[in-house]
């Protein structure tokens, strides 16, 4: 076990490199290069922290795959003077990822359980310019607009309206949108134009769980 870290430091400039073939920018990468995977992982699962995989963080949730968190944030365009909205903080390795590289992130979680191991985690870390939120973030958080950007890690069947109406200025949301009986959802780039009207362009194909909430998947799923 002892012999994992420098094991991991390889195979996590492996998965760098890989990622950056695929063109993903430098700041995307810098900031996921200094975010230990394997920290956000059960350790039955922690071997497996630098494959391109998605896994179970318990409460039947995963840690998405890097590749598409890496595509996520490179389409989020995240600036350092940033306020980002995260809605499904789950074991908070997105999270981490996002506060290396804006200014303050406000992330919501709708099982407890996950954002406090989440928080555990981040703080082990020393990951400090985040807010937390236990609750339904189909609803977004309403104190706290507008937002910079907004990042959702779960599938909604339509872009949440309080998301959008939380856009600020030339915002731009990033979210999984699809009824979870399809077998991919469409990864979707929503951007605020100059004159408040709203932009969208399509990524590609991912699977996520439901975003379960009011302005998502009002059943809950599976
Ligand atoms: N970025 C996370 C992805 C976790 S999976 C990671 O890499 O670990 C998606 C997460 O969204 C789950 O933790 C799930 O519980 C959460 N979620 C689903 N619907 C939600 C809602 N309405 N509000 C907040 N979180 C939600």
């Amino acid at each position: 076990m002892f012999a994992d870290r420098a094991s991991f430091q390889l195979q996590s400039e492996r998965l760098m490199q890989t990622l950056s073939d695929l063109g993903i920018r430098k700041d995307v990468l810098d900031a996921m290069a200094k975010v230990p995977r394997d920290a956000f992982l059960a350790p039955a699962f922690k071997h497996e922290a630098y494959k391109d995989a998605a896994l179970p963080i318990g409460e039947s949730q995963t840690i998405s795959q890097p590749k598409v968190v890496a595509l996520m944030t490179h389409a989020l365009d995240v600036a350092k003077n940033h306020k980002v909205l995260e809605i499904g903080t789950g074991c908070g390795y997105q999270t981490a990822v996002l506060c290396k590289m804006a200014r303050r992130v406000f992330t919501v979680e709708r099982f407890e359980s996950l954002s406090e191991s989440a928080d555990k985690r981040l703080q082990q870390l020393a990951v400090s310019n985040y807010v937390r939120q236990v609750g339904d973030g189909s609803l977004g958080w309403v104190g706290q607009a507008p937002f910079d950007r907004i990042m959702v890690t779960a599938a909604s069947p339509q872009p949440p309206q309080a998301l959008l109406d939380q856009l600020g200025e030339d915002g731009v949301m990033v979210i999984p949108i699809g009824k979870q009986e399809d077998e991919f959802q469409r990864l979707m780039r929503y951007y605020r134009r100059t004159d408040g009207s709203i932009g969208e362009y399509y990524l590609g194909d991912v699977r996520f769980v439901p975003l379960v909430g009011k302005q998502g998947v009002t059943a809950e799923a599976g």
